[in-house]
């Protein structure tokens, strides 16, 4: 049996209802707060009507332009805010993007420069602010990940950076604030669960018990995304808990090739996170079926898509598209996505054997 470390150090506060109670997880000692947000979703999932209310005792300030898939300029301008109002913890209020945000707002806070040079592997010279997340989709696991994900529109790239101070201290997961996606967020995020505990599973980081929460995962979803998106609460609730149990299962495992392959998607097509992910599954499992040296665990994912009628009948169920060429790209342009993917370091965790050429038969196989 693998030895593993097992460390998750949020608070998870779970339940309906849950963001009346924020107040109490706020230190005291605490007096003045950002809140990091997205341009509507504070407003439409009815938490900012909850929250600020609780903030009576102190200064909070908004930075609540983080658009989807967040710059590194954003996230500059989000630090320098934080700095300029001198405040002691950030909330992170959304989807995965403002999540992000914060976390990187939360480092740039108190360590100098830009956040690329810590993507790079500069360390830390100061810990992070602390760090809240109320997340809104279900989703990305940013609530329980020490991963932030950014969009360098210049290397016209997505890149990760970890770190465990950016591990939010609370999570405060209320399913009842992610009611107000629209259907296609719904998907889009509900197949970012899939992936993220797909991954996880067949990354060669995972160890017996990471692999319960990630299969776990993968089933919540197959039994409940079609329910939530056409809005049952009940199956919405279940999402915003598959989503916490797969963010652990990549918190100790990683995404592997699936997520790298997908990223050149979102930069070049502006395809959403968890849609460029799903549309990419099914060829990148016939991949794994051939190539990888877990042959054994795809096979068990095959046999529990099964129940849903194969993983493509099941993406494509959800009105998603697994042909590319649906998404606007060009054949031409595969080399340069296969550059991209073949440099990250999560190529060395997926347990295959992969040269570029391979990424590009598998972007090509969607096009048959
Ligand atoms: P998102 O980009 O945060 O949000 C997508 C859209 O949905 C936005 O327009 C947002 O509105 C809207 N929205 C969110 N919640 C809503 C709600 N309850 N009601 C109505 N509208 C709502 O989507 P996401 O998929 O959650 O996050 C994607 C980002 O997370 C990507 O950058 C991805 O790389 C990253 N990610 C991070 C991790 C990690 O571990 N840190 C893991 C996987 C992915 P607004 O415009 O108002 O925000
Ligand atoms: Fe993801």
């Amino acid at each position: 049996m693998k030895d593993f470390i097992f460390n998750i150090p949020t608070k998870i506060i779970f339940g309906n209802g849950k963001i009346a109670q924020l107040k109490e997880y706020l230190d005291p000692e605490i007096k003045r707060v950002l809140i990091v947000t997205g341009k509507n979703v504070g407003r439409k999932s009815g938490a900012l009507d909850k929250i600020v209310p609780q903030l009576e005792q102190k200064q909070f300030f908004f930075f609540d332009k983080v658009e989807e898939n967040p710059t590194l300029e954003q996230v500059k301008k989000c630090g320098e805010l934080a700095k300029e109002k001198d405040v002691q913890l950030v909330i992170g209020l959304g989807g995965g993007s403002p999540m992000d945000a914060a976390k990187g707002c939360a480092v740039l806070a108190t360590n100098p420069g830009n956040m690329i040079d810590y993507m790079n592997g500069k360390p830390l010279s100061h810990e992070p602010l602390p760090v809240i997340c109320v997340p809104t989709t279900s989703g990305t696991g940013s609530e329980v990940t020490p991963y932030a994900i950014f969009t360098d529109p210049e290397n016209q790239s997505k890149g990760g950076f970890s770190h465990p101070g950016i591990f939010p201290r609370v999570s405060i997961i209320d399913p009842e604030l992610t009611y107000s996606m629209p259907e296609d967020v719904v998907n889009n995020t509900g197949l970012d669960v899939l992936t993220h505990a797909l991954e996880a599973y067949l990354s060669t980081d995972t160890y017996d018990l990471n692999d319960l929460l990630a299969l776990h995962s993968i089933e919540i979803v197959l039994e409940n995304l079609e329910a939530a998106s056409k809005k049952d609460k009940k199956a919405m609730s279940r999402m915003s808990y598959a989503s916490i149990l797969a963010g652990i299962a990549i918190t100790h495992a990683s995404t592997i090739l699936l997520h790298i392959m997908a990223y050149p998607l979102t930069v070049f097509q502006k395809v959403p996170h968890g849609r460029a992910n799903a549309a990419l599954l099914p060829a990148f499992l016939r991949f794994m079926k051939e190539k990888s040296v877990v042959k054994e665990r795809v096979a068990r994912l095959e046999k529990m898509f099964e129940r849903v009628g194969g993983i493509k009948h099941f993406i494509n169920s959800l009105n998603i598209s697994t042909a590319l060429s649906s998404y606007g790209v060009d054949k031409s342009q595969l080399e340069l996505f296969a550059q991209k993917t073949i440099i990250k370091g999560d190529i060395e965790i997926t347990p295959a054997e992969i040269t570029e050429r391979d990424i590009i038969n598998i972007y090509l196989s969607t096009w048959s």
